[in-house]
């Protein structure tokens, strides 16, 4: 069977990490007699550079008709006095719209021997597996009116939360079987005592979840939502919520971890997904062979289990990287006492070697 990936290794750091994470397809697709067709593509800094565009036509066709998109990071200092619609990050933004990516799905899971590597105390973040289901194209970011008047006395800006119940069951349906893969519990996140958009919101949730009767479903307000996350991150499996709530949860959720290197996400909609890690380009390290590669190796797991369900491949891949950071191998952002320092590629190289095993 014949699967076909686009490959956008973007800025920056992303074209030493994207290597990596195509060795590691590479072998699952020989393990589990797969073919992975990949064909790589300019975007961002890169395609302005090659073409003027952050997202060249070629590109975006591409994408539009592979079965999905792997993607590493766009933008740099080099592209930041171009004007907003000529910017790398443009890429990203017309990537999402023109793939009707709709789903942003974040997981912050911790590695047991990164556990020292986070700012909460080891007895609360062991153990922790997160997934934030955060709607993307929706909500107060998009919601109109918006603007800035003038008023007799200064200004007044203003946006408008607003949400349908399309977009809401839509979402809500990625959540529960997000869940039914997970340990089958959803908190449903809103603020239903003050926004009536909210209240929309929870209602549409609890009609999609009578199709999950397999799933336990919890609301939980948003304030107290960032406070238990803190408090008791363990009590959480899948978290859904709106563009602005998502937005701010799933960076707390991320920091649990400790290392921005070390986290992949998935953005899902109608049929073709894009899968990247969730860090920029990273320019202070970029060229170096410093960045760490798990972000977006880990970025290939998730591909495997939310695009084709091949999640035992997926699970190869994050034992083979637990393993390598078992045997105490580290990149820069993640060194600590007593363990080896390695680059990119030399992590990837473990990384590799260990996955080699698991499948031989
Ligand atoms: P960043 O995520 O690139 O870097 C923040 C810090 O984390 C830096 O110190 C960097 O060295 C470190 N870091 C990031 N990824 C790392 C990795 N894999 N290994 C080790 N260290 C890592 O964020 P930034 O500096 O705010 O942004 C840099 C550029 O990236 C900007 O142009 C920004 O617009 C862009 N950006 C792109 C994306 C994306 O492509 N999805 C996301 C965020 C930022």
């Amino acid at each position: 069977m014949s699967t076909r990936i686009a490959v956008l290794p973007g800025d920056g750091i992303g074209s030493e990490i994207m290597p990596q994470a195509v060795r590691v397809l590479e072998i699952i697709g020989q393990a589990c007699g797969r073919t992975f067709e990949l064909t790589s593509a300019q975007v961002g800094g890169a395609a302005i550079d090659a073409t003027g565009f952050p997202l060249p036509v070629e590109t975006l066709d591409l994408a539009k008709s592979s079965d999905a998109v792997l993607l590493g990071a766009v933008g740099g200092p080099k592209w930041e006095g171009l004007e907003y619609e000529r910017r790398p990050e443009r890429a990203l933004l017309g990537l999402r719209e023109q793939l009707g990516l709709f789903a942003n799905l974040r997981p912050a899971k911790i590695h047991a021997p990164l556990i020292g590597a986070s700012s909460l105390k080891p007895e609360i973040i062991d153990g922790i597996d997160v997934l934030v289901v955060r709607e993307l194209t929706g909500g107060i970011y998009f919601g109109t009116p918006k603007g800035i008047e003038k008023t007799s006395t200064g200004f007044r800006g203003f946006n408008t939360e607003v949400y349908t119940t399309e977009e809401i069951r839509r979402i809500a349906k990625v959540a529960f079987e997000a869940a039914k893969k997970r340990r089958g519990l959803v908190h449903s996140i809103d603020k239903a005592n003050v926004l009536e958009s909210s209240e929309l919101w929870r209602r549409e949730v609890i009609k999609v979840h009578e199709n999950f009767s397999d799933v336990e479903l919890r609301h939980m307000y948003v304030d107290n939502c960032a406070m238990q996350l803190v408090r008791y991150p363990k009590q959480f499996d899948v978290i859904v919520t709106t563009n602005l709530f998502g937005d701010i949860l799933s960076d707390e959720a991320a920091m649990l971890t400790g290392s921005i290197g070390m986290l992949p996400s998935a953005s899902m909609g109608a049929t073709v997904g894009m899968f990247e890690p969730i860090h920029g380009s990273a320019p202070d390290i970029a060229g170096k062979n410093m960045a760490n590669p798990i972000g977006m190796i880990a970025s290939v797991a998730m591909m495997l289990t939310y695009a084709w369900n091949l999640s035992e491949e997926a699970q190869l891949i994050d034992t083979a990287i637990e393993k390598t950071l078992e045997e105490g191998f580290r990149t820069k952002d993640i060194e600590g006492p007593g363990t080896t320092l390695l680059g990119t590629q030399e992590m990837g190289d473990q990384i590799v070697k260990q996955l080699k095993a698991l499948v031989a």
